[in-house]
């Protein structure tokens, strides 16, 4: 009971995962999912989307000065992504070293970019890089009602 009423006075924390269009070209949707899914974190949303140019703007609007931009722009349009929220304290930071380092060729193996990917420009996954950018992100990518209000029956022998 006083981690129900817990649960509805705590903002869990979430953050915005998102698999680039090579990511699902190459067929790693199921394997990529279910890194975060076997770690234990809750999974609150889920879609296969074609981003527009805008969104993917507004998206890294912080890197619209780097040389590398409209090159980002393009490779994150070219094709659906999986959009993902997923949930669970300290889930930031956790899924950023899930996903690895930036450069693929420098991700510790046993991550999602060490083990999958080679290039910067292809680094097959996306992860929020603080819980204000989660919160930010997923409020851009999905609309009022699109995340699901769900426990999961696994919750008490993940947490004690
Ligand atoms: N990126 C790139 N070239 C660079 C740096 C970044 O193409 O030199 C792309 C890459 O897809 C990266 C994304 O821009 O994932 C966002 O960059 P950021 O530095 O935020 O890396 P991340 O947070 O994704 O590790
Ligand atoms: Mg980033």
């Amino acid at each position: 009971l006083l981690r129900k009423i817990f649960f509805f006075v705590q903002e869990v924390e979430q953050t915005y995962i998102m698999i680039k269009p090579d990511g699902v070209q190459r067929g790693l949707v199921g394997e990529i999912i279910s890194r975060f899914e076997k770690k234990g974190f809750l999974l609150k949303g889920l879609k296969l989307f074609q981003c527009p140019k805008d969104l993917a703007q507004e998206h890294y609007k912080d890197l619209k000065e780097r040389p590398f931009f409209p090159n980002l722009i393009d490779y994150i349009t070219s094709g659906p992504v999986v959009c993902m929220a997923w949930e669970g304290d300290g889930v930031v930071a956790s899924a950023r070293k899930l996903i690895g380092a930036t450069n693929p060729l420098q991700a510790e193996p046993g991550t999602i970019r060490g083990d999958l990917a080679v290039q910067t420009g292809r680094n097959v996954v996306h992860g929020s890089d603080s819980p204000d950018n989660g919160k930010r992100e997923i409020g851009l990518w999905f609309k009022e009602g699109e995340l699901a209000q769900w426990e999961s029956v696994q919750t008490p022998w993940l947490i004690e």
